[in-house]
C-alpha cells in the first residue's frame, strides 16, 4: 500500500460526489429552463423551489446510500495495506502476524461517515442559494434590456457553477467544492487507517520501531523525519540502538510536528537495527509534474461537465460548442494518459463495486 493507492481510492469517492454535483447543477438548470418565456418566470421559479428540493434530496439520498460503503471499503483497504507493508521484506526476520480490521478501523470509518449528514445539509443549502441567485441576477440583467432571460440565466448559472457546489469553508476561508472536500476527508481517513494498520501489525509482532521512508521532494514539511527511526509507543524514545542510530521521536510527537499531514506522500515500516537498510532519497520530479498535469486535466473536465450539464438543459447556441469542447478535452486527456502510461481511471469501478 503506497500513498498513491490511498489517493486512488479517495478519487473514486470523489467521482461519486462529482457525478452527483453535475446532476444537481443539471437539475437546477432544468428547473430554471421551464417556462423561460413566461412573463411571470421569476415568481414561478421561486414558487417551484420545493419541487427542486425534492429532486435534490433524491440525489443526496443516493449519495448517502453509496458513500458509507465506499468509504468503509477505502479505509479498510488502506488499513490492510498499511498492515501488509508494515514488515514487508522483513517478515522472515520477525514472523508474520496478519491483523484483521478491528474496532480501530470501525471508529475511523464512523468518524469519516459521521461528517456526511452535515455535508449533505450544506450541499442542499448551496444548491438553494445557487438557484435563488440565478433568479435574482437574471431578473436584474433582463431589466437592463441587454440579455434575454435565457442568456442571462445561463451566464449566471455558468458563473456560479464554475467551481462547483461548495459544501465546506475551512478556517482560512477557502471554500471547497463537495467533491474535493470529500476526497480530502477520505484521503485523511485513509492515511490514518494505513498508519493504524502498521501500528497494529507491529504491536502484534511486539515491535516498537519504525523508519520513515524517503518520499519524493514535494513533502517539505516531513523532510526532517525522512529516514528517521520512530518509537510507536514511546517505550524506546531517544534510545541509542545497537547500530548506533538514535531513536528520533515518538510517532505521536512526529505527527504533531506535521509528519503524515493531509496528502502526505510518506509511509513508515518496521525498523530492525542492523537489518533494515536505509534507502537513499530518490527524487521524482517527473512523477510529480505528471500528477499535477493529471489533476489539471481532471479539474478542467469536471468544470466542462458542469457547463455541459447547464447547456444541455438551457439549450441555445453554446450547447454544441460546449459539448465539443468537453469531448475534445476528454480525448486529449485519454491521449495524454496513453502517452504517459497512466492507468485508465479504473479506480472508478474499484471502490464503488460492492
Ligand atoms: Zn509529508
Amino acid at each position: 500500500m503506497r500513498p498513491d493507492d490511498a489517493a486512488n481510492l479517495a478519487k473514486a469517492i470523489r467521482e461519486l460526489f462529482a457525478d452527483a454535483e453535475t446532476s444537481l447543477i443539471a437539475k437546477v438548470a432544468a428547473t430554471l429552463a421551464k417556462g423561460l418565456d413566461d412573463p411571470g418566470w421569476a415568481q414561478l421559479k421561486l414558487a417551484s423551489i420545493q419541487g427542486l428540493l425534492v429532486v435534490v434530496d433524491e440525489i443526496l439520498a443516493g449519495l448517502a446510500t453509496d458513500a458509507p460503503g465506499a468509504i468503509e471499503k477505502a479505509l479498510t483497504l488502506a488499513y490492510s495495506g498499511g498492515s501488509a507493508s508494515a514488515s514487508a521484506g522483513l517478515a522472515s526476520a520477525v514472523g508474520y502476524a496478519p491483523v484483521a480490521p478491528n474496532s480501530a478501523i470501525s471508529t475511523m470509518v464512523a468518524s469519516t461517515v459521521e461528517t456526511l449528514p452535515a455535508q449533505m445539509f450544506q450541499i442542499r443549502r448551496a444548491v438553494t442559494d445557487m438557484y435563488q441567485q440565478v433568479i435574482t441576477r437574471t431578473t436584474a440583467q433582463v431589466s437592463l434590456g441587454v440579455l434575454t432571460r435565457r442568456e442571462a440565466s445561463r451566464a449566471a448559472l455558468v458563473r456560479l457553477a464554475q467551481n462547483g457546489i461548495t459544501s465546506f469553508q475551512d478556517k482560512s476561508g477557502r471554500r471547497w467544492n463537495m467533491a474535493s472536500y470529500t476526497e480530502m476527508a477520505v484521503r485523511s481517513g485513509a492515511m490514518n487507517a494505513s498508519l493504524q494498520g502498521v501500528v497494529d501489525r507491529l504491536a502484534r509482532l511486539e515491535q516498537d520501531l519504525v523508519i520513515v521512508d524517503d518520499a519524493i521532494e514535494e513533502c517539505r514539511m516531513c523532510r526532517p523525519f525522512e529516514g528517521k527511526v520512530l518509537s510507536l509507543t514511546g517505550a524506546r524514545r531517544a534510545e541509542k540502538l545497537s547500530d548506533g542510530v538514535r531513536v528520533y521521536a515518538t510517532l505521536d510527537a512526529a505527527r504533531q510536528a506535521g509528519l503524515f499531514h493531509n496528502n502526505c506522500r510518506h509511509a513508515m515500516s518496521i525498523y530492525l537495527p542492523g537489518i533494515t537498510k536505509r534507502e537513499p532519497a530518490v527524487a521524482d520530479p517527473e512523477g510529480n509534474a505528471l500528477r499535477e498535469q493529471q489533476r489539471a486535466f481532471e479539474r478542467r473536465i469536471r468544470e466542462l461537465k458542469r457547463r455541459d450539464a447547464i447547456d444541455q438543459e438551457l439549450g441555445g447556441p453554446e450547447a454544441a460548442a460546449t459539448r465539443a469542447k468537453l469531448r475534445a478535452k476528454q480525448q486529449e486527456f485519454k491521449a495524454w494518459r496513453e502517452d504517459n502510461g497512466r492507468k485508465n481511471l479504473s479506480y472508478r469501478t474499484n471502490t464503488t463495486a460492492r
